[in-house]
């Protein structure tokens, strides 16, 4: 199935760790020339080379995705030098828990700027490419959060919410155009993300609440990812659901 992808070209948003770092592995092993955005270049750098060294297609381009004018510089590099933009993994985000009461609100901006304008951003710069091609697909990745609202989660659940009715409007928008959109849910995955909380004792919390269960690997959404791309073109997944076993809720 994977074969389905081969020479396709994806952009892969947040690349450089966790769940976009694993997609893009991912997504080169099927054939796919992947460009990986994110603002640590070094992360990126080292990640070009184990690709290529397995004979994958990259390209490594520093992007700040909270600043349109850099993803739209993204989107025109992908498109000069490859041709063509298959597949858009808006993956990229932060999630910085905490109380509303007493919060530091540069975290919300954080959050809504990256998790929202960032993902909106970028979807706005691919879609003359895609429609112009009459094909492409877009893959958000949400959260379990973006269905369920959680103690200290207002504002990252906001944004995770966000992502799910843009990710639906934009389906019925671009659906004519042969354009697939798809958002990916996960439950909690062994990554960064937990780490950059800036709250002390949300972050302790995060972190038990984590260790308390046999996470998913960030491998494991990439499988998802993968799996909904390689459908036919006549099948949009629309969203996917995934959970550790052991979690709840
Ligand atoms: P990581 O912290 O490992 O990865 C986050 C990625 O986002 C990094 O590559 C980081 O790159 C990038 N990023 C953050 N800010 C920016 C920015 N301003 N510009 C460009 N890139 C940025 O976490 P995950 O892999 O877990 O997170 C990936 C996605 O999965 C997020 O959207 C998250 O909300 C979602 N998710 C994660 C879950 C989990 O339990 N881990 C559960 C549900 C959803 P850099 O810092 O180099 O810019």
């Amino acid at each position: 199935m994977t074969s389905r992808l081969a020479n396709q070209v994806a952009i892969v948003t947040g690349a450089s760790s966790g769940i976009g770092e694993a997609t893009a592995i991912a997504l080169a092993v099927a054939g796919v020339k992947v460009a990986l955005a994110a603002r640590r270049v070094d992360r990126l750098t080292t990640l070009s080379q184990q690709i290529q060294d397995q004979g994958g297609t990259v390209m490594a381009i520093e992007t700040d995705i909270a600043d349109e004018v850099q993803v739209r510089n993204l989107v025109q590099k992908v498109q000069t030098n490859w041709g063509q933009i298959d597949i858009l993994i808006n993956n990229a985000g932060v999630m910085l828990l905490g109380p509303i009461d007493g919060a530091d609100t540069e975290d919300w901006r954080r959050m809504i700027n990256v998790n929202v304008l960032g993902l909106m951003y970028a979807t706005h710069a691919v879609l003359p490419v895609m429609k112009a091609q009459k094909s492409g697909h877009i893959l958000n990745i949400s959260s379990v959060a973006g269905r369920v609202v959680q103690p200290y989660g207002a504002v990252y659940c906001a944004t995770k919410f966000a992502v799910g009715a843009f990710s639906e409007s934009l389906r019925q928008q671009v659906s004519s155009d042969n354009i697939r959109v798809t958002i990916v849910e996960p439950g909690v995955v062994a990554t960064e993300l937990v780490q950059h909380i800036t709250h002390a004792e949300t972050k302790d919390m995060a972190e038990t609440f984590y260790g308390s269960m046999k996470t998913l690997d960030s491998e494991d959404i990439a499988s998802a990812i993968v799996y909904a791309l390689t459908q036919p073109a006549h099948v949009n997944v629309n969203e996917l659901l995934i959970r550790p076993t052991q979690q709840e809720r």
